[in-house]
């Protein structure tokens, strides 16, 4: 806040529970008073993406894999676990770098900022610019081999084992949770 006229404030999607319905408000047309020629970026039409999938900023679970699937082969485990949660994929820069994984799906200081209900960290190792990303989830799950990895240190579930056992097994056990398994 700069005590100026105008304040303009931001929010995390998904950090803030919604209000109540129905509270009074109303959009105003604001005019910056900018002449069009000094503008450097023009809205010209807004696009919906073409994907249905639910964007990762909105999404309330996110199931993301890291460099510890091995290889882009190993995602299935990823996307079984997100499908059974009814989630959505993230990932770690690592693997989208090398190409396993879609920038859209990339969690962290250089990716999405997200606050989901659920984030499951599946051999992601925690590097700072991840957590920029994924601290603020409600909940953090975490699976990875090493027990000094620093994704621990924020998790409020944490799983030290072998992805390739411990996800088809939590996998198995959410559906059949769900009845379906
Ligand atoms: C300017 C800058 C911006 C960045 N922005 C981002 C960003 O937006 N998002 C991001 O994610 N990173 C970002 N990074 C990269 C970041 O520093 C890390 O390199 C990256 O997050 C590491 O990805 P990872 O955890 O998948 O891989 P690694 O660090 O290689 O970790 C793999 C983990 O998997 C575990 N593992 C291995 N095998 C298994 C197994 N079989 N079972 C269970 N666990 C296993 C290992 O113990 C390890 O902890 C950025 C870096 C810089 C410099």
């Amino acid at each position: 806040m700069n005590g100026g006229p105008v304040t303009v404030a931001s929010l995390r999607p998904n950090a803030f529970e919604p209000g109540p319905e129905g509270a009074a408000g109303a959009v105003e047309a604001f005019d910056p008073g900018i002449p069009e020629g000094d503008l450097l970026v023009v809205v010209k039409e807004v696009m919906a993406a073409a994907a249905k999938r639910v964007d990762l900023t909105e999404a309330d679970i996110i199931v993301s894999g890291g460099r510890g699937l091995k290889g882009p082969e190993h995602f299935g485990l990823v996307e079984g676990l997100a499908a059974a949660l009814g989630g959505v994929v993230g990932a770690s820069r690592a693997v989208v770098d090398a190409g396993w994984r879609p920038h859209a799906e990339q969690v962290g200081q250089t990716g999405k900022t997200v606050s989901p209900k659920l984030y499951v960290a599946l051999g992601i190792s925690g590097a700072i610019q991840h957590l920029a990303g994924m601290t603020s989830s409600r909940c953090i799950v975490a699976v990875n081999k090493d027990a000094d990895a620093p994704i621990f240190k924020v998790a409020d579930y944490g799983i030290v084992g072998d992805v390739f056992e411990v996800v088809p097994a939590l996998t198995k056990a959410v559906l059949a949770a769900k009845g379906g398994g």
